[in-house]
């Protein structure tokens, strides 16, 4: 049995093109304590709730999905940093690639003394880093909520961060409405007051 920490998952997701380069598998996980002002995902803040899984079935799970690689986001991957350090290695080990965001500072990560935190930089291929800021919103960058954020290759894959602002709905046989992927807040606004109350849930950025 393995020895690495279990990862809260809010949300796995195989397929999507909204989350970065190409076509990617997410994975988005349950508690954040930055607490930025305009976080879509208030519901991740919180560390109670989430499925606890392991890395290695996460791992399987991306590679079955037959995607480009994995994006973490959340919530705070570093607060989980050792858990998805295991996934990050592993979907590497598959040949596959890595995206993960995070509303720490590069700088901050880069001194941290947690070996956790270091291994999941060392895993990452692509970082896009820093606090969303609502007075900063970028209309230009893909992906990214705030003029703020970095994009940090931490290796020569995911190279070209070049692509669409998209938003993804997903609609379950149970008529569950799942929303990914970045818009400002008017366009995910105007999106949801279309769909039925309080069946709609955004996993955004
Ligand atoms: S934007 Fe990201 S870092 Fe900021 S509160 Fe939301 S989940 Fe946390």
């Amino acid at each position: 049995m393995s020895d690495q920490p279990l990862v809260r998952v809010a949300r796995f997701l195989e397929r999507t093109t909204a989350e970065g380069p190409g076509e990617r598998s997410a994975i988005w996980v349950q508690g954040c304590s930055i607490r930025c002002a305009g976080c879509f995902n208030p519901h991740l803040f919180g560390t109670r709730g989430g499925t606890p899984t392991t890395p290695e079935s996460l791992v399987d799970r991306v590679v079955a999905a037959g995607t480009s690689g994995v994006t973490l986001l959340g919530g705070e991957p570093f607060e989980q940093a050792a858990g998805l350090a295991a996934v990050a290695a592993g979907v590497r080990r598959a040949g596959l690639t890595v995206m993960t965001f995070t509303g720490y500072e590069y700088a901050y990560l880069r001194s941290s003394a947690d070996k956790g935190v270091a291994a999941l930089l060392s895993a990452t291929d692509l970082l896009v880093a820093g606090p969303f800021r609502q007075d900063l919103i970028d209309h230009e960058r893909p992906w990214v909520g705030s003029t703020n954020q970095e994009f940090l290759h931490l290796t020569d894959r995911l190279a070209d961060v070049t692509g669409p602002d998209r938003i993804e709905v997903t609609v379950s046989a149970a008529g569950d409405i799942a929303v990914n992927g970045w818009a400002d807040s008017d366009t995910l606004d105007a999106l949801l007051a279309g769909l039925p109350a309080g069946r709609a849930r955004p996993s955004g950025r």
